[in-house]
């Protein structure tokens, strides 16, 4: 409980200087990028091609850093609406089915008929996305991953499976502090963003993880 309540209270604060920062930031940054857009095509550059793509691809991850850390900010107000997470989940399964084409992994959705819950469609996809992306990541060899709702009394539970080969426990305990990553790409803000959605929703997030694999599930209450 008590690693709970640091954990919250460095969010409070990251959320605080980010919503204060990373607009100013990203401006400029968007200004060099169009630059070195532009210029990548003039025949004179076209030596050092791969340079502008890398500066340019440098810049797009800069600024998903920046998104993911927005999002992490306590002002933005929830868009609350009562929707119904199967739906939502159809919506997006096209777009895993692309992503574990790509990966060659496979998704696949098991949906419980579930009621309706209060939710910020934006941010609960926002989450959902976050971990089906680290589910994917935790796949690097194929494997499927599974998209499960389950009805229980009190809750609607979205469970998020992968086959990968699971999350050591000193990792596990890290899992959620901002910038904590394993992955020579990553941001290590996509959970501490979950976490957050999560909170803000009374929600919760368990994990269970074994040689096998992981899975993430988020509780949703339904009583908001
Ligand atoms: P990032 O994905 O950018 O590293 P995250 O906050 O999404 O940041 O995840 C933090 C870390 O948690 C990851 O680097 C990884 O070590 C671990 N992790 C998260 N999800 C999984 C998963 N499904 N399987 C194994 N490890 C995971
Ligand atoms: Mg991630």
């Amino acid at each position: 409980f008590e690693k709970e309540m640091a954990r919250l209270g460095r969010l409070d604060l990251i959320g605080e200087m980010a919503a204060g920062i990373a607009h100013e930031i990203r401006n400029p940054m968007t200004t060099v990028r169009g630059f070195l857009q532009m210029m990548s095509t003039r025949p004179e550059f076209q030596e050092n091609r791969e340079f502008f793509d890398l500066m340019i691809s440098e810049l797009d991850r800069a600024n998903s850093i920046i998104t993911e850390f927005l999002s992490l900010s306590k002002d933005q107000v929830l868009q609350l609406k009562k929707d119904n997470l199967n739906t939502l989940l159809e919506t997006l399964f096209p777009l895993f089915q692309a992503d574990a084409f790509n990966r060659k992994n496979d998704v696949r959705l098991e949906l419980e008929q579930i009621p309706d819950l209060v939710f910020d469609q934006r941010e609960v996809r926002q989450m959902i996305l976050n971990l089906v992306r680290n589910g994917f990541e935790a796949m690097p060899h194929g494997g499927t991953l599974t998209l499960r709702t389950i009805n229980k009394k009190r809750e609607v539970i979205l469970e998020i499976q992968d086959q990968g080969k699971g999350i050591e426990p000193f990792i596990l305990e890290k899992l959620g502090d901002p910038f904590f990553t394993t992955k020579e790409n990553g941001t290590g803000l996509g959970l501490s963003v979950c976490y957050r959605i999560a909170e803000k929703h009374n929600g919760r997030i368990s994990v269970k993880t074994s040689s096998l694999g992981t899975t993430f599930s988020i509780h949703f209450p339904l009583t908001l």
